[in-house]
C-alpha cells in the first residue's frame, strides 16, 4: 500500500515517511503506566497523542496491532535503578498489598483512558505475568556476555556496545533528565551507565513480590520488561515504540542496548515521544504528590474529551503548559461546534468529490508529522465550506475515527444526564453492591464482569476513594 504517513523519529532526528516491515501492517508499543497512583492529565497527554498515531495509522489503511506493558514491578524511585520501588512506596501510603494497588491503578487507568476515549491496544499484558520471559532473555545476555553478575545482581555491561547513546550524541549528563531522584553511585557496576537486569540485592530488601531465577529469589528490572513483552507479542521486529519525552533516557537507551544485544540485530524502526505537560511549577510529574486527575477534572466539571481537544489544539512535540484558562477556553469551543454539528440536516445526499477533498486535506494534515492542531482546523474550514450539510455530517463521522471528540453524539448529553430515572438509579446500584461482595470475596472475575455487564449499558464505574461513584457514558 501507499506509505503517505511522516512523522519525527527520534532515532534518526528527523521526520521521516513512515515505512512498515512488512506492508500495510503495524507493530507498535507503548510503554504503558506504573500502577502505583492515579495517572495525571500529563501521563494522559501521552496516551491521547499515542492513541491519534493508532489511529490515524488505521484511517489511512494499516492494520495496526498494539501492545502495552503494565509496569507492576521493578520500577524504583529514580529510573536509574537507585531508590524504593514505586509499587511498594504505594502499598505502604495505601497500607494495600502491592497486587492490590496494581488491580485499584489499573483499572483506574483503563477507567480514565475509556472517559478520554482512548483505545485500549490489542495486547496488554502486566510485568508480572512474564517472569520466566525475563529470566529466559537474562540468561541469553549473560551467555553472550552482554551481561554480568556483581554484589548478587545481574547488570548490562554498556561497555559491550559501540553505540550505547543511540539517541543522542550528547553526554550523559545531559542525558540523564529522566532521572527523577539523585542518583546514588551503585559500587557493583563495571560502568557508570550499566543498569540492572535483575535484582536479587537491594537496599530495600523489604520487597513484597519475588521469583525464583537461577541467581537466587529477586525481581527484574525495569527496562527487561518492556523488551519481552513486545518481542513476545510483535516478535523480533518492531515498526514503532511510543513514549513519553522522559522515556528517551535512560528507559528506551537500555531497552535498545539489551534488545539489540539478545536479537543480533536492528530492533525498532521508528521511536514515538510525546512532550511533556507541564504545569506553572514544571513538569507534571506523580511523586510530585499533589497531580491533577481525571477525576479531579470531572469533580470540577469539565467534561474529559475537553481535555482531549485540549491536547489535540497543540503539537505532541511541544512541550505545553496546562491552565485553567485555556481549557474554559476549549469548554465554550467545544460546546459551540457540537452544537454547530448538531444543526447538521443528516439526510440528504453525500457530495463524493467534497466527501474525498475534505477527507484527503484532514489525512494530509495528520500525515504530516501528526499535525492534529491542524486536522482540526481542516474540520473547522469543511464546516463552512459549499457542500450539502449530509457531506459534512458524514465527514464529521469520518474525521472522529481518529479525533475521538464524541462530535455527533455529545450534544444534549446534559439534558439527558439530569434526567437520569429512578428505576436505572436503583438498577446500578444494586449492580455496585453485587460487584462490591464479588470484591470482598476476591472473586474479581466477577467484579470485572458486571463492571463490563454496566459498560455494556453504557454505565461506567469510577473506584474513588470516596467509594464507587458512576455516571452514564
Ligand atoms: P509512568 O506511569 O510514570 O511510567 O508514565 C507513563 C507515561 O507517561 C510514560 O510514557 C511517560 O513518559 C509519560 N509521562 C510522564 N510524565 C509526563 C508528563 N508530564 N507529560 C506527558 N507525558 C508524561
Ligand atoms: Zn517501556
Amino acid at each position: 500500500m501507499e506509505n503517505k504517513m511522516s512523522f519525527y523519529n527520534t532515532l534518526t532526528r528527523k521526520v521521516e515517511q513512515f515505512i512498515p516491515n512488512e506492508d500495510g501492517k503495524v507493530a507498535m508499543y507503548t510503554c504503558g503506566p506504573t500502577v502505583y497512583h492515579f495517572a495525571h492529565i500529563g501521563n494522559l497527554r501521552s496516551y491521547i497523542m499515542e492513541d491519534v498515531l493508532e489511529k490515524t495509522l488505521r484511517y489511512v489503511g494499516y492494520d495496526v496491532k498494539r501492545v502495552m506493558n503494565i509496569t507492576d514491578v521493578g520500577h524504583l524511585s529514580s529510573d536509574a535503578d537507585t531508590g524504593e520501588d514505586k509499587m511498594l512506596k504505594g502499598a505502604k501510603r495505601e497500607k494495600k498489598t502491592v497486587m492490590e494497588i496494581a488491580k485499584f491503578y489499573t483499572d483506574a487507568f483503563f477507567a480514565d483512558c475509556a472517559k478520554l476515549n482512548i483505545k485500549t491496544p490489542d495486547v496488554v499484558e502486566p510485568a508480572t505475568n512474564c517472569i520466566a520471559e525475563f529470566i529466559h532473555m537474562i540468561e541469553v545476555l549473560l551467555e553472550k556476555e552482554y551481561a554480568y553478575e556483581s554484589g548478587g545482581n545481574i547488570y548490562f555491561d554498556t561497555s559491550k556496545l559501540d553505540d550505547y547513546y543511540v539517541f543522542s550524541s550528547q553526554n550523559e549528563k545531559e542525558l540523564l533528565v529522566g532521572v527523577r531522584d539523585d542518583v546514588d553511585e551503585d559500587e557493583n557496576k563495571r560502568n557508570k551507565s550499566d543498569f540492572v537486569l535483575w535484582f536479587t540485592k537491594s537496599k530495600f530488601d523489604d520487597q513484597e513480590l519475588k521469583w525464583d531465577s537461577p541467581w537466587g529469589v529477586g525481581y527484574p528490572g525495569w527496562h527487561i520488561e518492556c523488551s519481552c513483552i513486545s518481542m513476545k507479542h510483535l516478535g523480533e521486529y518492531m515498526d514503532i515504540h511510543c513514549g513519553g519525552v522522559d522515556n528517551i533516557f535512560p528507559h528506551h537507551t537500555n531497552e535498545i542496548a539489551q534488545s539489540e544485544s539478545y536479537v543480533g540485530h536492528k530492533w525498532c524502526n521508528y521511536w514515538f515521544h510525546v512532550h511533556h505537560l507541564n504545569d506553572k511549577s514544571g513538569k507534571m510529574s506523580k511523586s510530585k504528590g499533589d497531580f491533577l486527575t481525571v477525576s479531579l477534572l470531572l469533580e470540577k466539571g469539565y467534561n474529559p474529551l475537553v481535555y482531549r481537544l485540549f491536547c489535540l489544539q497543540s503539537h505532541y512535540r511541544k512541550p505545553l503548559e496546562f491552565s485553567y484558562e485555556v481549557l474554559d477556553n476549549m469548554v465554550a469551543a467545544y460546546e459551540k461546534l457540537v452544537k454547530r454539528i448538531a444543526s447538521l440536516q443528516q439526510d440528504g445526499a453525500i457530495e463524493e468529490n467534497k466527501y474525498n477533498e475534505y477527507r484527503a486535506k484532514f489525512e494530509a494534515a495528520l500525515c504530516d508529522d501528526l499535525n492534529t492542531s491542524m486536522a482540526v482546523t481542516v474540520l473547522y474550514d469543511m464546516l463552512k465550506a459549499d457542500m450539502t450539510d449530509a457531506t459534512k455530517f458524514a465527514l464529521v463521522k469520518s474525521y472522529d475515527e481518529v479525533l475521538s471528540l464524541n462530535l455527533t453524539t455529545a450534544h444534549g448529553e446534559k439534558e439527558q444526564d439530569n434526567n437520569i430515572d429512578a428505576e436505572l438509579e436503583s438498577y446500578v446500584l444494586a449492580k455496585i453492591e453485587e460487584r462490591k461482595a464479588a470484591k470482598k470475596e476476591k472473586d474479581f472475575a466477577k467484579a470485572d464482569a458486571i463492571r463490563n455487564e454496566l459498560l455494556e449499558k453504557g454505565i461506567v464505574l469510577e473506584d474513588t476513594r470516596e467509594g464507587v461513584k458512576w455516571k452514564k457514558m
